[in-house]
């Protein structure tokens, strides 16, 4: 049993001083006390304030790889569709060994701004030529291997793809991420599951898998308690093709397929209309934001008051990984929704309130939500996953009681984070 004493711990009912956060051996929080001379302390942490640990729910760690690589021009007009061509460039030349050293690079990085968990949308599953390796999941295992080896808490969400858009077949550069029928895919996620790990189905997007397999990897998904993790409406070209080939929008697709449900996340809905918020309003989904690549790639910004007043659950993903800061990527879910809406106060719980509780729900409870992940807040029974918070940085100064979660995600950035525990196990 480990005793930590911070100068605050920030719970459901706001920053408390004088408490004592008390840790299992399996590392869950056992006891929040108040400070007396009984408890033996085992941690005495002045000067910091306890968060709970940041939930990254969607990453690509190897496209960490493409930071800084794709910013030069590469045609005339550069879209996301020119940046995907470099993405799969780099894709594939990797191996499970150059796969295994960029995630783990990628997750020392994720650990060391605070992220605890990280949702791994992994795609890259065969040999460059399409064919499965020996081990047909040795590429997720490299990933999982990366997980343990950084010490962060990987959720494998194992990709579904079978197409390179509707109807059509696989490119080259895409074959390595097919499996060559549903069988084969779910047999590799049956494979995995026996394992025991933190595992979620992704059928990649509803253009690369046909309509058959995302009904059938939905009732999957509901069976074995997975969850259901997909992209859409990122690009505006992926509805015009959608509507051509199916007579709908992609989640309305989705909803035709019965795949949505609260197990269901949504990564981007950049271009979502009513239509379809209202449906993942209906069956509790949530959609996971990610500003800063959305921000790179030109996406778009997410119809965030829309997604607020349906009381669609938002979380965060680092995605492309071009930044890993979950305060940064928090303050542009924000910022980017001011700019949309020429307004102010956009993500926020009521009318009244102020956006820096919101942002922390976000970026922790509503991201372990997601992922089927008990973490995400600092109650008993909860992950022992936290971040501390250094309240002496100079860009914290001024912060109160009452503002300190503001100050922090619109005045700091993750390097005022000095120690994160994945847990109960503190990384340095
Ligand atoms: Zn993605």
């Amino acid at each position: 049993m480990k005793h930590l004493a911070p100068a605050y711990i920030y719970t459901p009912h706001g920053l408390q001083a004088n408490k004592v956060v008390s840790i299992s051996d399996e590392g869950y929080i056992s006891a929040i006390t108040e400070r007396t001379e009984n408890v033996t302390i085992t941690d005495l942490l002045p000067d910091v304030a306890l968060l709970p640990g940041f939930v990254n729910t969607h990453s690509h760690a190897f496209q960490r790889t493409l930071r800084g690589q794709t910013q030069h021009a590469r045609s005339a007009h550069d879209t996301f569709w020119t940046w995907r061509h470099a993405m799969y460039e780099a894709a594939q030349c990797l191996t499970p060994d150059t796969l295994y050293q960029n995630t783990l690079q990628t997750y020392r990085e994720m650990l060391a701004v605070g992220y605890c968990s990280v949702g791994e949308f992994h795609y890259i599953h065969h040999q460059p030529d399409g064919h499965p390796y020996a081990n047909a999941n040795i590429m997720s295992e490299a990933v999982l291997q990366a997980g343990l080896d950084a010490g962060i808490r990987v959720v494998l969400l194992l990709t579904a793809y079978a197409q390179g858009n509707f109807h059509q077949p696989p490119d080259r550069m895409q074959r390595r991420f097919c499996d060559a029928s549903l069988d084969a895919y779910l047999a590799r996620v049956d494979a995995l599951r026996s394992k025991g790990i933190h595992l979620g189905v992704a059928p990649h997007s509803v253009r690369a898998v046909p309509a058959g397999w995302l009904r059938a990897i939905g009732e999957y998904s509901r069976s074995y308690h997975l969850p259901f993790h997909i992209h859409a409406d990122e690009q505006l070209a992926e509805i015009e093709q959608c509507q051509a080939a199916e007579g709908c929008t992609p989640i309305e697709l989705l909803e035709r397929c019965g795949v949505l449900g609260p197990q269901t996340t949504i990564i981007h809905a950049t271009h979502a209309n009513l239509e379809e918020i209202a449906l993942l309003a209906q069956s509790r989904a949530s959609v996971c934001v990610c500003p800063t690549t959305e921000g790179d790639l030109g996406d778009g910004i997410a119809p965030y008051n829309e997604l607020i007043a349906a009381h669609v659950p938002l979380t965060i993903g680092s995605d492309s990984n071009t930044r890993l800061d979950p305060i940064e990527e928090l303050r542009w879910a924000e910022y980017s929704a001011r700019m949309r809406y020429q307004s102010r106060r956009i993500l926020v719980a009521d009318a009244s309130a102020s956006p820096g509780a919101s942002l922390l729900t976000i970026g922790t409870q509503a991201g372990a939500n997601a992922l089927g992940l008990q973490t995400g807040s600092i109650v008993p029974g909860m992950a022992a996953d936290f971040v501390a918070i250094d309240l002496q940085a100079p860009s914290l100064a001024g912060w109160t009681p009452d503002n300190f979660l503001d100050t922090l995600f619109f005045g700091a950035s993750s390097q005022v984070i000095t120690q994160t525990w994945v847990q109960g196990k503190s990384i340095q």
